[in-house]
């Protein structure tokens, strides 16, 4: 009998004598369709993958269902997680459950997960997020997006969209929710070469008990809160300006210390993610060939390399299509010095900013303790930054297929949150009221150091 087999035995004797698994048992969770399930097709939203079974479930995926968790369905996505308005999915686009005079989208690319969640369908979902794909679907659905710490939550059995920045990522409705689902599924797995390692994770616990004593439990005195200028950015309409300041007012009002901080690499951004997103893809995505697995066209084609092109230009969307060729003009050799390692000498400035303004120092980097230059009795640097989670609310399937024929305004979109992905931070979206021109909800983004991700759902949960 397998290892796998006997627990399972395990649990259906102690359901059988009606113990509880855990305290999740029996409750309902969303799984995005890009984590491999053995018991339900793996589609990642793709035609390519239509019919894909995988043979395995991802390690995040056992561990709900062996804490008892039940998985009611897999969710739509944008394809293989390329999207910021589930509206590229080859199964047809999310509608947000959100009333609203014309339906709007769920947002993307987790707006299944999102739209599960926001509807009551289930306790809470799996989503994944490279470049803000739980924290923008989770604003635009009124429900609360985690992306923890790079690292954290196992990736084995993630389909892989871009490995360095892809993150499991958690949609429930409320940050306490989100919490609990969090310590369930936050631990290091052997099968994940990224998975933080047993011994940072013991030292980033050193690292953030010593800080416990400022642990928010509705006072926030002693906890300091950065609010970054470049984030001002003008394409964010003034009512969702208001509601950022209304939550600047609210944790004010909660006694936390408000610092306006300085991130100045933020406007680079989102070039450097759409350079290094779609460089890794275009890699990643070569798998899908024709031969091993996945589609495979049935064109008889005689100019072109038959299988390998047909299958390719068949199987995979238009947006798909655009980023593969984006990523491997990335990496050709006339561009590769301008474009990819010019976007990963960003990335590393990126990083930098943040280290420079929050009051933990990095865990990932090796101090000397002789010339430690700690950061936290600096009156300047923060504990937690806010910032909007979106520049705008859901739009609708019109407004959206407007812009259709400008990918380059769709990714604005995400210029909120992927600073944080470049960076490997822990990043929570909070449902923070509703739009006054519109009446959508909006919300608003918290963000804090590498590891330090419970004090950042200790002041979410003051925040919600
Ligand atoms: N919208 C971003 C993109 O299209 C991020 C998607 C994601 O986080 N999976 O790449």
């Amino acid at each position: 009998m397998s290892a796998l087999h006997a627990e399972a035995q395990a649990a259906q004797q102690r359901l059988d004598r009606g113990q509880p698994l855990s305290a999740f048992d029996g409750l309902g969770i969303a799984v995005k369709d890009n984590f491999c399930t053995s018991f339900l097709p793996t589609t990642c939203g793709s035609k390519m993958l239509e019919d894909f079974t995988s043979p395995y479930n991802a390690t995040v995926v056992d561990l709900c269902l062996k804490a008892g968790t039940i998985c009611v369905g897999k969710t739509n996505m944008d394809e293989f997680g390329m999207g910021s308005a589930n509206a590229f999915s080859y199964f047809g686009p999310t509608i947000n459950p959100h009333k609203s005079d014309t339906p709007r989208l769920a947002g993307g690319s987790s707006g299944g997960s999102a739209a599960a969640v926001a509807s009551g369908m289930v306790f809470g979902a799996l989503g994944s997020d490279t470049g803000g794909s739980v924290r923008l679907p989770a604003s635009y659905c009124g429900i609360v997006g985690f992306k923890p710490s790079y690292g954290r939550c196992s990736r084995y059995g993630l389909v892989a969209y871009a490995n360095s920045l892809d993150t499991v990522g958690l949609l429930t409705r409320t940050v306490e929710d989100a919490k609990v689902l969090y310590s369930l599924l936050d631990q290091y797995d052997i099968n994940d070469p990224t998975s933080m390692p047993s011994e940072l994770r013991n030292k980033v616990n050193v690292m953030t008990t010593r800080r416990r004593k400022m642990e928010a439990r509705g006072d926030l005195t002693n906890v300091r809160i950065g609010i970054p200028k470049e984030y001002h950015v003008k394409e964010l309409p003034e009512s969702i300006l208001r509601l950022w300041k209304k939550g600047i007012e609210h944790l004010k009002g909660l006694n936390a210390t408000i610092v306006p901080i300085s991130l100045p690499h933020t406007p680079y951004s989102l070039s450097c993610y759409y350079v290094l997103a779609p460089a890794e893809a275009a890699s990643n995505l070569q798998r899908y060939d024709g031969v091993r697995y996945g589609y495979r066209s049935k064109t008889q084609s005689e100019e072109r390399s038959p299988l390998y092109e047909d299958t390719r230009m068949e199987g995979f969307g238009e947006e798909v299509l655009r980023r593969i060729l984006l990523g491997t003009y990335a990496l050709t050799s006339e561009a590769f010095d301008n474009y990819y390692l010019q976007a990963l000498k960003v990335r590393r400035l990126v990083r930098q900013d943040f280290d420079n303004v929050f009051a933990l120092q990095n865990p990932l980097i090796q101090s000397d303790p002789n010339h430690d230059t700690p950061n936290d009795d600096n009156e300047n640097t923060v504990d937690v930054i806010l910032t909007p989670s979106a520049i705008s609310t859901a739009p609708s399937m019109s407004e959206f297929s407007k812009l259709a024929g400008d990918p380059v305004h769709n990714y604005l979109n995400d210029v909120m949150t992927v600073p944080a992905s470049l960076a490997g931070i822990p990043a929570l979206s909070i449902p923070f009221g509703t739009d006054e021109t519109d009446g959508l909800p909006v919300g608003l983004q918290l963000l804090s150091q590498y590891g330090d991700d419970e004090m950042l759902l200790s002041v979410g949960r003051v925040l919600q």
